[in-house]
Order: C-alpha cells, then sequence, then structure tokens
C-alpha cells in the first residue's frame, strides 16, 4: 500500500501565496509514489485566504484546511495541522516559497532511510536584513548557552516528522510553545538537510521584530530556567564578596582599631553592609526560581521519557 504523507502549510494572510504553493505541492507529488493530503491552516488570516482555500478544497478532496477562529500564532497552527494530520510522515512548510518545496523529495528518501526527523537547515536567506541575521545569530548563541536542549542555528519549521513523532508530539500539553524546540526535545533519529531560503514570493512576513522577540523570551523562558536562576547566582556573589570585604573592613576598623589608617568612613560602612544584604535577598531569589523551576516543569507535564521502539512489548 502507499504510504501517505502530510503537508502542512501554515496561512497567515498568503492569499497570493496559496496558489502558488499548491501547485508547487502538486507538481512535487505529481512525480513521487506517494499518496499525500495537503492541510491549509488558516490561522486567522483577514485576506481573502479562505476564500482560495475554499477554492482547492473543490477541486482536490486530497486538500484539506483547518480554519481558526483568530490569529492563534504560527506554533498554534502547526500544531493543529501535526493533530488533524493522517499521513505516515508529516511535513510542514511555510506557505510563502522561502522553503523549497524541491527538498520534498530528498525529505522523503532520507525519511526512508530510516531518520525519524529530517530538519531543513537554512545556510543563508536570500535578501535577508543584516539585522535579522545577527539578532538570530546572537538568539541561537545565548539560547545555547543557556537552554537545556541544544538548538541548532539555522535549523528551520521546514521538517519531515515521522508518524512516531508526531504522536508523541500530541502528548504535549503546554501553551508557550515553539514547536522546533518540542520536536528537538523529543529527541529520535534526526538529520539536517541543508538549502538556501528564497525571498518571499508575495506579501510581507507576519513576524515583526516585537513578535520574534516575544518568541525568543518565551523559548528562554520555557527551555531554560537560567534568566531565573541568575538573580541567584549574582546574589551568591555578591554576599561572597562584600562579606568577604567586610569582614576585612570591620576587623581593621572595630578589632585593631584602625591600625592600617585606611579611615574607612561610616558611609562606606554602611553601603557595604547594605550591598552585603541585597546579596542576600537576591540569593533568597534564586532559592525561590528553585522552586519555580520545579514548578513549571511539574504543570508543563512533559512526558518522564519517550520510547523509540521497543522489543517483544506493546508499545504503551
Ligand atoms: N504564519 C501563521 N501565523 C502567524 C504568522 C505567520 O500561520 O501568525 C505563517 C505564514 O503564513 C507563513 C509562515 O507562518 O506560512 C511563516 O511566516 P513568515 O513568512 O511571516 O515568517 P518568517 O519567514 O519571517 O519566519
Ligand atoms: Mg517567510
Amino acid at each position: 500500500m502507499q504510504k501517505t504523507i502530510s503537508i502542512i502549510v501554515p496561512i497567515h494572510n498568503e492569499e497570493k501565496n496559496i496558489p502558488l504553493i499548491n501547485e508547487e505541492l502538486l507538481h512535487v507529488f505529481s512525480f513521487l509514489p506517494y499518496d499525500y493530503e495537503i492541510i491549509y491552516v488558516n490561522d486567522g488570516s483577514k485576506d481573502g485566504s479562505q476564500q482560495i482555500i475554499e477554492g482547492l478544497l473543490k477541486t482536490d478532496d486530497k486538500i484539506k484546511c483547518i480554519e481558526f477562529s483568530r490569529n492563534f500564532g504560527k506554533e498554534s497552527a502547526t500544531s493543529a495541522g501535526l493533530q488533524y494530520s493522517t499521513g505516515d510522515a508529516v511535513i510542514v512548510i511555510d506557505a510563502d516559497l522561502q522553503h523549497p518545496t524541491s527538498l520534498i523529495a530528498k525529505f522523503i528518501e532520507r525519511w526512508e532511510g530510516g531518520v525519524d526527523v529530517v530538519i531543513g537547515l537554512r545556510t543563508k536567506t536570500k535578501g535577508a536584513l543584516g539585522l535579522k541575521f545577527l539578532c538570530s545569530f546572537f538568539y541561537y548563541k545565548v539560547i545555547n548557552t543557556i537552554s537545556e536542549t541544544p538548538i541548532v542555528s539555522g535549523a528551520t519549521d521546514f521538517r519531515l516528522i515521522d508518524r512516531s513523532v508526531v504522536n508523541e508530539f500530541d502528548k504535549f500539553t503546554e501553551h508557550e510553545r515553539i514547536t522546533r524546540g518540542l520536536i528537538d526535545w523529543l529527541g529520535f533519529k534526526r538529520e539536517f538537510v541543508e538549502f538556501e531560503a528564497n525571498e518571499r514570493v508575495n506579501g510581507v512576513a507576519s513576524y515583526s521584530y516585537i513578535k520574534l522577540v516575544k518568541l525568543a523570551l518565551s523559548s528562554f523562558v520555557s527551555h531554560s530556567l537560567f534568566p531565573l536562576k541568575f538573580a541567584g547566582y549574582l546574589g551568591i556573589f555578591i554576599v561572597f564578596v562584600s562579606g568577604f570585604g567586610g569582614l576585612v573592613v570591620f576587623t581593621e576598623r572595630y578589632i585593631y582599631d584602625d591600625m592600617l589608617h585606611w579611615a574607612i568612613s561610616g558611609t562606606a560602612q554602611l553601603a557595604l553592609l547594605m550591598i552585603f544584604f541585597i546579596g542576600i535577598v537576591l540569593s533568597c531569589l534564586g532559592l525561590i526560581a528553585l522552586y519555580v523551576g520545579n514548578i513549571s516543569h511539574e504543570v508543563s507535564g512533559r512526558p518522564l521519557y519517550v520510547v523509540r521502539s521497543v522489543g517483544n512489548l506493546e508499545k504503551k
């Protein structure tokens, strides 16, 4: 029996791009020995995207659509697509033709070779803004220093995901989510395929700088406790430094009666004392961070472990 590939296309104001991507996808599959379904997830578009999709639905019952009641963001759109998909493998692709459809055959080939997640690795974006590139460079530097699961720089949402991974992904309940981060967290056998991203064909990128900063912050918070613990580390550092300084100063001044003639003023002594107590407050914040971290870990409800395969057992 032919295997089925599900293609998920998140849509936000892409009326001009939908016919183009649709044509490209159909073209790709006309050469592939696979059954397919194309799921357009209309993430609250305000333009004519829905009408265009509905027009396509009539032409082919392999074309499917999910319409959101409002804009929920690409991460939610992708999650919905994954949940509704039925294929043996799922491919997520942007509607703006930045992700070359010519790579789909290569993705499938790798997947047939036993890889569970084939990830499109962006080497360069044609016509990309310098600032966006710089920001993304620093973002990956920071997240990889502080995050528990490393995120490969340039790894995109353009990827093929095996059904077994999709099933595990569907179990996630957390709301603040970066889809690709969660898929990376799941592990499994992963491989990268490099590509050069094209320029967006029509329309403008929906991700403004503010949205990107929000996304970056949310990924810091959901993948790492470092921002929280940082206050604690800072506090411990301050306590030690000011504590040591204080000890030296007070010994010299009061036990040896200013033997070294440092003549440290009362204001300076008071300042030292205050810095010491600020350090203690910050350390306590760090301590609270440990508890908050524990709570956030528990409420995110991630699975304890993820099983790739079992032998002589039934997978639970
Ligand atoms: N998108 C979406 N919801 C949003 C923003 C974007 O579904 O709130 C879709 C958009 O239609 C496109 C993909 O996500 O198919 C990538 O969006 P965009 O090109 O704006 O982002 P970038 O290329 O800058 O990552
Ligand atoms: Mg784009």
